[in-house]
C-alpha cells in the first residue's frame, strides 16, 4: 500500500530522465521537462510563430513511425493573437485533432478549422489563446501520478484491493487493483486485464477508468459482476515508459508487447525478458496458483491510425471448416462472440467487423495471447482490444475520453454476458477449464 501514501516518486525518475536524455536535446531549453512531457527541437520562428520537432522515444534512432506521442507547455506565447505551430516528424499520415490546456488539468480539443496537414508527417495548428501559458498534447495525457491519484480514491472501496506486482526499473510500484464481491459465495472466475504496456496509447487508461467506474458502481449488474467474478487490472504496465513520455518503449528502448518469451515452462526466459514482464508474468502465474479459473484475460491498446479507423478487436484462428483444429475453432468462436456481444452495447457502428479468418500468426508472436495460448488454448479467451482517437463511429464526433470510459462501460456487460453464455455452456459441459497442458 507504500504507493498510495507517499509522493509517487514519479517526478524524481522524471529528473533522472530528464538529465539522461538531456545532451540528445538539440535545444537548449526543454519545452517537455514534466511528467509525461515529449517533443524535440522546438524553435520559435517570430513572436507568433514555432516549429516543433517530435522527439524519438528516449531519442533513439527508432523507426519514424515509432513518432506519435508529444506533450509540451509554451511559456510566451501572444495573448489573444493567431498563433502558427507547425509540429514536423509524425510517424502516422492520418489527420487528427489535438488538445490543449491552460493548466494541464482541464483539456480541449482543437476544431478542425484550426488543424491542417501540410505534409504526411507535419501537423499545422492556427489558433489563438488566452494566455501566454499553453500546454498542448497529442491526446488528453494520462499520466502515473493521474493513475495513483484516481487508484487512492477507490481505496477503502469494499470491493476493492490495491497493489503492486513489483516496482518498475526506475523504482516505481507497478499498480494492481483487484475488484470483488468478497462477501459472495459464488463460485467465481477470474477476468484479468492489462492496459499502456505501450506508454503513449493513453486510450487503455480511459477504457480501464470507464469499466472501474461501471464496476463499482451501485447498477444491479455491477454487483452482479462483483459477485460472479473477481478482476485483476493491471492499469499501466509500462510505468517508466508513461513517466519518460515515450510512445512505444521503456526508457532502454525495449518495446515490452511482444516479450513473452517462453519454453515449455509459465514462467518467461530470466535472461530474455524485461523486468516489468516477468513481473507481470509473475503476477499471473501467482492468479492461476490461488486455483480460481482465468476465463478471459484482455490486453487494452489504442491504435493511432486513420481517423475512421474504429475500435477493433482481432481474433485469432478461424473456423473449423478452414481447417483449424477443435480447440482452435473454439477459441476463434469465443473472440467472435465476446467482439459481437461488445459492439452490441458500445454500438454496431462503433466497432469494427472482425475478419472472418485471424490466421495463426500470433501463436510465434511472443505476445501475453501467444503465452495464454499456448499453456491454455481455448480455456482463456485471451484477446487484444484496441481503442482508437478518432471519429466515434456513427456519432460523428472525435473519440473524448468521456467515449472511452463508455467502451469501459460496455467492456464490462459484454464479460457480464460472456460468462452467462460461453462460460457457463463448458462449465456446465465438465470442462475443468484450469488444467494446465503440459
Ligand atoms: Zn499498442
Amino acid at each position: 500500500m507504500e504507493l498510495f501514501q507517499r509522493d509517487t516518486g514519479a517526478l524524481s525518475l522524471v529528473m533522472k530522465l530528464g538529465q539522461l536524455g538531456a545532451s540528445a536535446r538539440t535545444t537548449s531549453r526543454n519545452y517537455s521537462d514534466f511528467e509525461s512531457g515529449n517533443i524535440g527541437r522546438t524553435v520559435k520562428v517570430s513572436s507568433d510563430t514555432w516549429t516543433l520537432q517530435l522527439r524519438n522515444d528516449n531519442d533513439d534512432a527508432l523507426p519514424l513511425s515509432w513518432r506519435q506521442w508529444f506533450y509540451f507547455r509554451l511559456d510566451d506565447l501572444p495573448v489573444n493573437q493567431k498563433v502558427t505551430l507547425t509540429l514536423s516528424g509524425l510517424g502516422m499520415p492520418g489527420y487528427f485533432l489535438p488538445f490543449y490546456s491552460l493548466d494541464n488539468i482541464d483539456w480541449i480539443q482543437f476544431p478542425k478549422e484550426a488543424v491542417t496537414r501540410p505534409t504526411a508527417s507535419s501537423l499545422q495548428i492556427v489558433s489563438q489563446f488566452p494566455s501566454q501559458k499553453i500546454w498542448f498534447a497529442r491526446y488528453v495525457p494520462y499520466h502515473y501520478t493521474r493513475l495513483t491519484k484516481y487508484l487512492s480514491k477507490l481505496s477503502g472501496h469494499p470491493s476493492v484491493t490495491l497493489r503492486d506486482i513489483g516496482r518498475s526499473p526506475g523504482g516505481l510500484p507497478i499498480p494492481v487493483l483487484t475488484i470483488t464481491d468478497s462477501a459472495s459465495i459464488a463460485p467465481k472466475q477470474r477476468v484479468i486485464l492489462h492496459a499502456r504496456t505501450h506508454p503513449g496509447e493513453v486510450g487503455g487508461s480511459y477504457v480501464i477508468e470507464g469499466l472501474v467506474n461501471y464496476l463499482l458502481s451501485d447498477e444491479a449488474l455491477a454487483k452482479s459482476l462483483r459477485q460472479r467474478l473477481i478482476f485483476t487490472i493491471m492499469p499501466m504496465v509500462n510505468v517508466d515508459g508513461v513517466v519518460a513520455g515515450n510512445n512505444r518503449t521503456t526508457p532502454d528502448g525495449v518495446n515490452l508487447e511482444g516479450k513473452w518469451i517462453s519454453g515449455r515452462d509459465l514462467e518467461l526466459d530470466h535472461q530474455h525478458v524485461p523486468s516489468e514482464i516477468l513481473l507481470l508474468n509473475r503476477a499471473f502465474r501467482a492468479l492461476l496458483a490461488t486455483g480460481v479459473p482465468v476465463s478471459m484475460a484482455l490486453n487494452l491498446h489504442s491504435s493511432a491510425g486513420d481517423p475512421t479507423d474504429l475500435v477493433f478487436a482481432f481474433p485469432h484462428f478461424g473456423p473449423a471448416e478452414r481447417g483449424y483444429t477443435a480447440a482452435e475453432s473454439q477459441l476463434f468462436e469465443k473472440q467472435i462472440k465476446f467482439i459481437s456481444l461488445l459492439a452490441e452495447h458500445y454500438g454496431t457502428a462503433m466497432l469494427a467487423s472482425p475478419p472472418s479468418d485471424g490466421g495463426r500468426a500470433f501463436v510465434n508472436k511472443k505476445l501475453p495471447e501467444s503465452w495464454w495460448w499456448r499453456h491454455f488454448q481455448d480455456r482463456v479467451m485471451a484477446l487484444t482490444l484496441e481503442s482508437t482517437y478518432g471519429f466515434a463511429g456513427s456519432t460523428g464526433h472525435w473519440m473524448k475520453p468521456r467515449d472511452l470510459r463508455r467502451l469501459g462501460e460496455s467492456l464490462a456487460v459484454a464479460i457480464s454476458r460472456y460468462h452467462e453464455t460461453i462460460v457457463a455452456r463448458s462449465v456446465t459441459n465438465g470442462h475443468k477449464s484450469m488444467e494446465i497442458r503440459r
